[in-house]
């Protein structure tokens, strides 16, 4: 393997770039600083420059270093090089030397330099620098003008070093491809072929984009070797057996070392155990949740990867790269921590979804079929109400309740059956397996389920007809109502997501996780980026338990209750608004029924019950038969 130098004046960035690149190409990094006298050092911290002489035995240190490198399998060195004949000693030691030349204005690296500190180099000298400089005729030159992220990109590029390969290019794999690609990341792509249905899928997307210059490939093995080692496979296929399919037909073709970054919604538990199978084999994995549909992948996603920290620390500066940012420009994902933890995120932030989605929709259904508004009417309130809320969800509503298509509102001619992937339910399934209230997002899937049977609606409506109601709310009541409902739904979500970080121990940031979800996702909303701060200082507390709600909660609740009595009452399903309602009322009181619950489950199995006079954890049990 070869010697990559990156060369160039003092201030330039070798060391940075350096680092980044050896980390990328999983070599050693060296800095030629480090292969000085102590006699140089000394020299050059009272200001004097070096003469040719003092650098003869330190240019001697570096090549016969780099011998060594060689035989061990390459090195990165950040070496300033200014002079060809510098460059020759170097080139005397006989090995593959790539040069990587980085260059920028005097103006620019002496305010660099003049902002860096603790540094032996003082700025004075870089004029010395500038006027001993000759640039190479041969190597790459990269201009630093950019974040040292956005040149690392370039010099991959530049050394045609795939950093990226993509498998799957369906929906979100072209979309991904494309940000990436847009971001100067070196991808290559990969699609299956399949006679008659699925022929030149990966060739056709990289023709249809000549700019790119993405390499495509359809035959996996020739693409796995044309991938740089330590390779990085991002699947962007359909979670499930496709998933298995794939990792299975890469494991043959992959080295220890190699990284599959899953970045479809696969089940937690399927990526719980795909790391375990990937780790006997010394392959590192990331189950990384990519949220935004097909326009959040192309355009910036919120992305959440989970597993191997290592793998993150090689490839993470790409995911932030292609991620959407957040109000400060910091980009919409984190690590999220070990195991499976990336999915079960992704699971969750989908659950949170379902619940949004159905409060939507229960409160366009009140208002329009119970309190009689016209569809233009409903966008224009929903409108209002997004100048507080600032819902991605609720902004979309508001178009879909102006789109009108050969003059009639489309949403009309939408057939009410809702469809699902299952995300909805595996969170209800992994809070009920956790034992969590999950009330909101459970009873959505449940809406979803009901809409769903459509043929039994419609033989029920008949046998069962609704009355028709009148009813009057006023928009603020409606309002409080629908906020404090989204709250607890917002609520709900992230208990799941403490009860899990605890199960599993993963240590999750919920703080980072919110603002994760600020942009670049469907849930993105300004509750989410009071979230986001709220819960830097309050990572353990529940969301409803937070001082910066209290005043809102106080105010709301009875809104929330009015609200949704008089719908219930006026024959109009409201579930999801109910069940906030319901899991704030248990969970505001002191006494439940569950007296009744355990006093019942000893009088027919034995169970016991503890005692309100007896001390927690003592268990009793009554013959009731007998008493
Ligand atoms: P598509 O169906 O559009 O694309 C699936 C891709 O997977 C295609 O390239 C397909 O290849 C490939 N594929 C399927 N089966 C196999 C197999 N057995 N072997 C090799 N390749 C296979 O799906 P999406 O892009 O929409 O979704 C991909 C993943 O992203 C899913 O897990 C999905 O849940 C998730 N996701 C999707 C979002 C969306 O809005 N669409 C949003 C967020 C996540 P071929 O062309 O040959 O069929």
């Amino acid at each position: 393997m070869s010697i990559y130098i990156l060369m160039g004046v003092s201030g330039v960035g070798k060391t940075t770039l350096g680092k980044s690149l050896a980390k990328h190409l999983q070599t050693p990094f060296y800095d030629a600083d480090d292969f000085h006298s102590e006699k140089n050092i000394q020299k050059m911290s009272k200001g004097f420059p070096l003469n040719d002489e003092d650098r003869e035995s330190w240019l001697e240190n570096i090549k016969n270093a780099m011998q060594s490198w060689e035989d061990s399998g390459g090195a990165v060195l950040a070496c300033s090089a200014l002079k060809e004949k510098y460059r020759q000693h170097l080139k005397q030691s006989g090995v593959s030397i790539t040069w990587i030349y980085l260059y920028e204005s005097f103006e620019t690296i002496s305010h660099r330099l003049e902002q860096r500190s603790g540094h032996y180099f003082k700025a004075a000298l870089l004029n010395s620098q500038f006027e001993t400089l000759e640039p190479p005729k041969y190597g790459l030159h990269i201009r630093v003008d950019d974040t040292a992220e956005k040149t690392m990109h370039k010099i991959m590029k530049k050394l045609e070093l795939p950093e990226i390969g993509l498998i799957g290019l369906g929906v979100m794999g072209k979309s991904l491809a494309l940000n990436m690609a847009s971001k100067q990341i070196p991808i290559a792509v990969y699609n299956r072929e399949v006679q008659g249905s699925e022929e030149g899928v990966a060739r056709d997307f990289a023709n249809s984009h000549p700019d790119h210059q993405i390499p495509w490939f359809d035959d996996l093995q020739v693409f796995v070797k044309s991938l740089p080692k330590p390779r990085n496979i991002f699947l962007m296929v359909n979670a499930g057996k496709a998933v298995d399919s794939v990792i299975q037909q890469l494991i043959p073709h992959l080295d220890k070392g190699d990284l599959i970054i899953d970045g479809g919604n696969s089940h937690y538990t399927d990526t719980q155990r795909r790391a375990k199978k990937l780790k006997e084999k010394e392959i590192l994995f990331l189950g990384t949740g990519v949220s935004g549909g097909e326009e959040g992948a192309l355009k910036g996603p919120s992305i959440m990867p989970g597993g191997d920290r290592k793998a993150y620390d090689r490839v993470g500066n790409v995911l932030e790269a292609i991620a959407a940012k957040d109000h400060q420009e910091n980009p919409c994902c984190t690590y999220i921590g070990p195991g499976a933890s990336g999915h079960f995120v992704k699971m969750l932030h989908n659950g949170i979804e379902y619940g949004e989605m159905q409060l939507i929709a229960e409160f366009y259904q009140l208002l329009r079929f119970r309190l009689h508004y016209q569809p233009e009417q409903i966008a224009d309130l929903f409108l209002d109400w997004n100048k507080d809320m600032k819902s991605y969800l609720l902004s979309i509503s508001v178009e879909i309740l102006r789109f009108q298509e050969k003059n009639e509102l489309l949403l009309d001619k939408i057939l009410d059956a809702a469809g699902q992937k299952g995300t909805g339910s595996w969170s209800s399934i992994a809070a009920l397996n956790l034992g969590v209230p999950f009330d909101t997002i459970t009873t959505a899937v449940m809406a979803r389920n009901i809409s769903a049977e459509k043929e039994l609606r419609l033989t029920f409506a008949e046998i069962f007809k609704h009355t028709e109601h009148f009813l009057e709310i006023s928009e603020e009541e409606l309002f409080k109502a629908y906020k404090l409902a989204s709250l607890i739904n917002h609520a709900t979500g992230f208990e799941l997501l403490r009860a899990a970080s605890s199960e599993y121990n993963w240590q999750l940031n919920f703080s980072e996780i919110a603002r994760i979800w600020t942009n670049g996702c469907i849930i993105k909303s300004g509750l989410m980026q009071q979230l986001s701060e709220l819960l830097k200082d309050s990572a353990g507390q529940h969301v409803l338990s937070l001082e910066a709600f209290r005043e809102m909660i106080e105010t709301n609740k009875s809104s929330l209750a009015f609200v949704v009595g008089k719908s219930v009452e006026a024959e109009n399903p409201l579930p999801v608004a109910s069940a906030a309602l319901n899991y704030f009322w248990n969970l505001t009181s002191a006494t439940t029924s569950a007296n009744m619950i355990q006093a019942q489950r000893d009088y027919f199995g034995a169970h016991t019950y503890e005692r309100t006079d007896g001390k927690r954890g003592e268990f009793h049990h009554t013959n009731w038969s007998k008493s």
